[in-house]
């Protein structure tokens, strides 16, 4: 006589995935924003078009920061993903 219970187990929260590419421009970390997480509109280097709030997008970033920045994360750039995938 088997007694089966299921375990109710909520997915455990995680980051975004941050992963690492590279570009012809150097190495950039990337991070997924799905659409919900958007709330503002940004404007996409690569198209120089707005990304409409809620659109899912990505966030870019340099892993080396640029001489005269303070911090690499504030070069954070707002891609469309399509735009992203083109850049070179
Ligand atoms: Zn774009």
């Amino acid at each position: 006589m088997s007694r089966r219970r299921v375990a109710q187990r909520a997915a455990p929260m995680r980051a975004p995935t941050e992963q690492v590419v590279s570009k012809a421009d150097g190495a950039w970390n990337i991070r997924p924003i799905r659409g919900s997480g958007s709330a503002k509109e940004y404007r996409c280097p690569g198209c120089a078009q707005p990304i409409r709030p809620g659109t899912a997008h990505l966030v870019a970033w340099p892993v080396e920061k640029a001489l005269l920045s303070a911090a690499a994360i504030d070069e954070r750039r707002h891609w469309h993903t399509a735009c992203w995938a083109r850049k070179h």
